[in-house]
């Protein structure tokens, strides 16, 4: 039987040759071979398992907002965790499955009167996908409120609850990233607060980013990693390379940190255009940029 027909014969919701431009906010990336999209953890599970059974390589793709996929696509699977939603709330408590789209947990949270995330506000990420890379803005992470972590192995066919110490997470790092796991859930630690208050701070949240960023253009937002004492942003815009453009990628004016796509902008064109911002960062300042967003 072929991998399809066994994804088939369990039950388990999946499409070929899928365009994963549609699942990036860069909007670029060619095809999926096969593009998963279980409904539950047990459904992931056993998607990741029959992978490594019949030696098709995987990937796990979040809301696909920190990517930068070939446009050769994925010769392998994706596994996408958007049906992987369950959110619930106990007392300052809160436990979201890794494809919960973070504004779903502000909102949540908010609902709840629970404070601490409200920075996070405008992440364009999933639970997964923020805590694999400890995503984080304005002085704040989202590892400042994650109690336990639950990863999948599915080597060892094992899931390990994960306490925060042991997730070894530091600036825009954890040790998932050094994992083949698969993150299935978080629990949060909250503080209560007025639902009023913490609207309110979202919103001052939002406002700042519609000001400073580049929103109405696909991008996976800083391209680049804070580089010691110094901005990313800052440093690309005082090389004089906001406007830079390599077919339709382009530095935006709005924001040198981030890479715009212009239209049709391809894999080669950003990849591009991150080699010729690091060579000239590095040529005029002396340092070297390392790059933040995924290339898959
Ligand atoms: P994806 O892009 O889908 O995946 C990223 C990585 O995480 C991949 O390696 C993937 O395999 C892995 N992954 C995803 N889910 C899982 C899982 N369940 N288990 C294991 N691995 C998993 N980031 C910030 O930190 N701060 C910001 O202020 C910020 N602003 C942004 C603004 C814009 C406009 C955009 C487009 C992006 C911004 N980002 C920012 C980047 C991005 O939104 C975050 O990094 C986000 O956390 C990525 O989540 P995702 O679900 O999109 O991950």
């Amino acid at each position: 039987m072929s991998f399809a027909q066994i994804l088939q014969q369990e039950d388990i919701p999946f499409d070929r040759n899928v365009a994963l431009k549609k699942y990036t906010t860069f909007r670029i990336g060619g095809d999926a071979l096969y593009f998963v999209s279980p409904r539950s953890i047990e459904q992931a599970q056993r998607a990741m398992a029959l992978c490594l059974e019949h030696g098709i390589t995987y990937r796990i793709l979040g809301k696909g907002s920190n990517v930068l996929i070939s446009d050769a696509g994925i010769n392998g699977a994706v596994i996408y965790t958007a049906g992987l939603c369950k959110i619930e709330n106990n007392g300052e408590y809160i436990k979201a499955e890794c494809g919960v789209p973070l504004a779903r947990l502000l909102k949540v949270s908010q609902g709840a009167g629970l404070s601490g995330l409200e920075k996070l506000a405008g992440i364009p990420g999933s639970v997964g996908g923020a805590i694999y890379m400890n995503a984080g803005a304005y002085g704040q992470s989202i590892s400042d409120y994650i109690e336990q972590v639950d990863l999948w192995l599915p080597k060892a066919s094992k899931l390990d609850s994960i306490e925060k110490s042991r997730c070894l997470f530091s600036y825009r790092q954890s040790v998932f990233m050094k994992s083949e796991g698969m993150i299935t859930s978080a629990l949060f630690r909250l503080s209560p607060a007025s639902p009023n208050d913490i609207q309110q701070a979202m919103t001052d949240i939002l406002r700042q980013r519609a000001m400073k960023q580049p929103l109405s253009k696909p991008s996976a937002g800083s391209v680049f990693r804070r580089p010691p004492n110094a901005y990313a942003s800052k440093v690309i815009d005082e090389c004089g390379l906001k406007g830079k453009r390599f077919g339709d990628a382009m530095v935006s004016h709005k924001h040198a940190g981030f890479i715009v796509n212009m239209g049709r902008a391809t894999y080669l064109d950003v990849v591009t255009l991150i080699d010729f911002i690091r060579q000239t960062v590095f040529v005029k300042t002396g340092i070297l940029l390392e790059t933040e967003i995924e290339m898959w």
